[in-house]
């Protein structure tokens, strides 16, 4: 009991890493995306498993996620997809993290405040979001030359048929092709789902993150997290009485609920509470509901989700189970995302510090 557990199967992790890899093309790296700390399942236990399985080349959001990495992963190369920001500059230098340097401002203060020492670039191809516009890039050739990687990301890499991808390709190759025909700087791409477009998107280096987790678009993925919540209270809630708040979910027969210890500031968002309600389910696509399991056994969650609670109709197990499981192999994290009109990757980054994290192989 006491609090819930977050269990990361890092055999499994290892496992869809090195089947992106055996995607990806053969003289192509295969780093590793280990930002919000490592999507919400512990930066260092992961980084430092796949960097024991030879994974050389990380990649984070921030500086000091990247600090973190190279404590564990002493001679890995971190690049910092944010770039460079003067507050950082400590940690760059004392963890030797690569910032991803994304206009010509971040470029002069690097080279400014950091010498020579080695960075990478990231261009704009079509996304708007962050990274130098072809004739930015332009301008600066001089300084990219002494680049160490070269990338941009795709807007829309989970929809193979989608244009925005090929017109993405294009404006990487005719902003970079000369550029790398002189210096054979490296370029990269691809994410998860440029992985899986093919060999076109590969370059030198592909950087999956959400696959690796267990995610879509990688179909193939095994599941990385079991989620096992404790249960604090069971009991009987006769027909006609209600459970939770807003009273929105009524009993239509006599049903045994029990209570778990997690809720929305546990990142299991409220928005799930629309599928749980008989007076709120009309609102959703599908009346699929949502599952608590208890030794393999699916119970559907009912009620509203609390800050720290949430119910679950247990009528059908034989008796009170201790702790239920709400994400698995059976319910992954894509599943629980449909329910709630969201993403794996926002599920899984929900998954609250609160949680006592285990790993296991
Ligand atoms: C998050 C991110 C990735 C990894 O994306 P996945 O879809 O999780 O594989 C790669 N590159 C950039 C720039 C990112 O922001």
């Amino acid at each position: 009991m006491g609090t819930a557990t977050l269990q990361v199967n890092l055999t499994a992790l290892g496992n869809n890493h090195a089947a992106l890899d055996a995607r990806s093309s053969a003289d192509t790296e295969t780093a590793a995306v280990v930002k919000a700390d490592g999507y919400g399942l512990g930066a260092p236990q992961i980084a430092s498993e796949l960097y024991t399985r030879g994974v050389k080349t990380f990649f984070v959001a921030a500086a000091e996620e990247g600090e973190a990495v190279k404590k564990v992963c002493t001679d890995s190369t971190v690049y910092v997809f944010s770039g460079y920001m003067r507050e950082d500059a400590a940690c760059y230098q004392s963890s030797e993290l690569q910032p991803l340097l994304n206009s010509p401002e971040q470029l002069l203060q690097w080279k400014a405040d950091m010498g020579s020492r080695s960075f990478g670039m990231q261009l704009d191809t079509g996304m708007n979001r962050l990274g130098f516009e072809a004739d930015e890039f332009a301008a600066v050739a001089p300084d990219a030359v002494n680049s160490t990687l070269l990338t941009s990301h795709l807007a829309c890499s989970d929809e193979p048929d989608n244009p925005m991808n090929g017109g993405q390709l294009k404006n990487f190759r005719q902003m970079t092709d000369s550029l790398v025909h002189d210096t054979h700087i490296a370029r990269s791409l691809a994410a998860t789902g440029g992985t899986l477009l093919g060999p076109d998107y590969h370059f030198d280096m592909v950087r999956p993150g959400i696959g690796m987790y267990g995610g879509l678009p990688y179909k193939d993925a095994q599941a990385v997290v079991t989620l096992k919540l404790p249960v604090i209270q069971s009991r009987w809630v006769k027909q006609g009485e209600s459970v939770g708040y807003g009273a929105a979910w009524r009993a239509d027969k006599d049903t045994r609920v029990a209570t778990l210890a997690a809720g929305y500031a546990d990142g299991i968002i409220r928005s799930l509470s629309a599928i749980a309600c008989n007076a709120e389910v009309k609102n959703s696509d599908d009346n699929q509901s949502l599952y608590l399991y208890a030794d393999g056994k699916p119970c559907p969650m009912i009620g509203r989700v609390s800050m720290d609670m949430i119910t679950v109709d247990i009528t059908a197990l034989e008796v009170d189970p201790d702790a239920m499981e709400l994400l698995n192999a059976e319910q992954t994290i894509d599943y629980v995302a449909a329910r709630a009109a969201t993403i794996g990757y926002e599920i899984l980054t929900a998954c609250g510090a609160r949680y006592r994290r285990s790993y296991t192989r």
